[in-house]
């Protein structure tokens, strides 16, 4: 069976020096010396700097809506937050489990990220925060996103979960907006089997979200406020630095798939338009075909043959039962019912290039 994606294994031997270490150390979590040691090569590699390890990637968001006070409340009413329908349930379901309401806007036809004009529009006198997704890692319009937040005294949550190594233009993605976040499940191009990241624009913000993700204890005998749990542990950190130390490899294995379906699939079908000054994490292969019973006939044809495809994102989040109704999101609408995920992962056969082609070619024909 051909899986959509697959974990990325670092070298059994690298991970068990590792793990050798943390038996030596008996240190397992709590801010650890594997957890430091990730949290500077992130850095490093990423090009940013307050960064913070979690336990995963939808505590990262609530976490950083915690730090920025997004949850208090405006007048008698819940504070509300302008974000995209067409994403991973998290990113939704993360405002509402923090108090938040989401108020969903709109995406781009061709870009499928949340259209700025629309935003705009959609501001009452509740919005507290804007949370764009960089949807397959393809950046946002984060220029003008960022200018709305400033122009309107709005917070700006980037989830940059699908975003891993991308940068605009020649600086890191992550340094827009007044945090993003990062997911290290281990069905992302980088994990830590379950993990994630916040990266602040402010160093008072990271200093008050290192204080969150352990109950709000800052010493022996001192708790300072409300807290969570939410700390990254030395296993999770060992596994991170083995798949960091080995992710060139990952991406260059990823990108001869990534380029291959681009030539094959030529000009006839509809891409994710890619931002131009950034560049690629070949992290997913999406498209959209014609109409919706054309995904379900492809999706059935390969699954008879062995391979999986994911209809990332369906349904669009407008329309979960729990999630507030939104303003008309037709785009999400449309792009939802008719987008593919076509498998890819570091070390995919690659004539499952054509296998897959083939079939989508022979769905559209008929
Ligand atoms: C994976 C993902 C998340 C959640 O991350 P977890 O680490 O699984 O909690 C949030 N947002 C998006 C867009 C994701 O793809």
């Amino acid at each position: 069976m051909i899986p959509v994606t697959r974990p990325y294994l670092p070298e059994r031997e690298r991970l068990d020096r590792r793990i050798d270490g943390i038996f030596e150390r008996q240190w397992l979590t709590n801010n650890g010396e594997l957890v430091q040691e990730l949290t500077k090569r992130l850095e490093g590699y990423l090009g940013v700097e307050n960064l913070l390890l979690v336990s995963n990637g939808t505590l990262a968001l609530q976490i950083a809506y915690r730090a920025l006070g997004l949850s208090q409340s405006v007048g008698s009413g819940p504070p509300e937050a302008i974000t995209t329908p067409f994403t991973f349930v998290a990113t939704a379901s993360s405002l509402k489990w923090e108090g938040i309401e989401p108020v969903f806007t709109d995406i781009d036809p061709y870009t499928w990220c949340l259209a700025p004009n629309l935003v705009e529009a959609a501001v009452t006198s509740r919005t507290r925060a804007i949370v764009p997704v960089h949807v397959f890692g393809n950046a946002c319009d984060v220029e003008k996103i960022d200018d709305i937040g400033r122009r309107l005294g709005l917070k700006v949550v980037y989830d940059a979960a699908h975003a891993f190594g991308v940068n605009h233009n020649g600086r890191s993605l992550l340094d827009y907006g007044d945090a993003s976040i990062l997911s290290f499940h281990a069905t992302k191009l980088f994990h830590t089997i379950e993990g994630g990241a916040i990266v602040f624009r402010r160093k008072e913000d990271f200093v008050l979200a290192k204080k969150l993700i352990n109950f709000g204890i800052t010493g022996p005998e001192s708790i300072e406020g409300l807290g969570i749990n939410a700390k990254m542990n030395e296993f999770q950190a060992a596994m991170g630095l083995c798949v960091l130390e080995e992710i060139d490899t990952n991406l260059n294995g990823r990108r001869i798939i990534w380029e291959e379906y681009v030539r094959a699939l030529g000009d006839r079908y509809q891409l994710q338009q890619r931002d131009t000054s950034s560049n690629s994490n070949y992290a997913y292969v999406p498209l959209l075909l014609p109409n919706e019973s054309d995904v379900i006939t492809a999706q059935e044809i390969l699954r008879a043959r062995g391979i999986e495809t994911r209809r990332y994102f369906y349904p669009s989040l407008d329309t979960v039962e729990y999630l507030p109704l939104s303003l008309a999101a037709t785009h999400s609408a449309d792009v939802s019912r008719r987008v593919l995920c076509l498998p890819i992962y570091f070390g995919m056969p690659i004539d499952v290039v054509s296998v897959v082609v083939d079939v989508l070619d022979r769905v559209s024909a008929t």
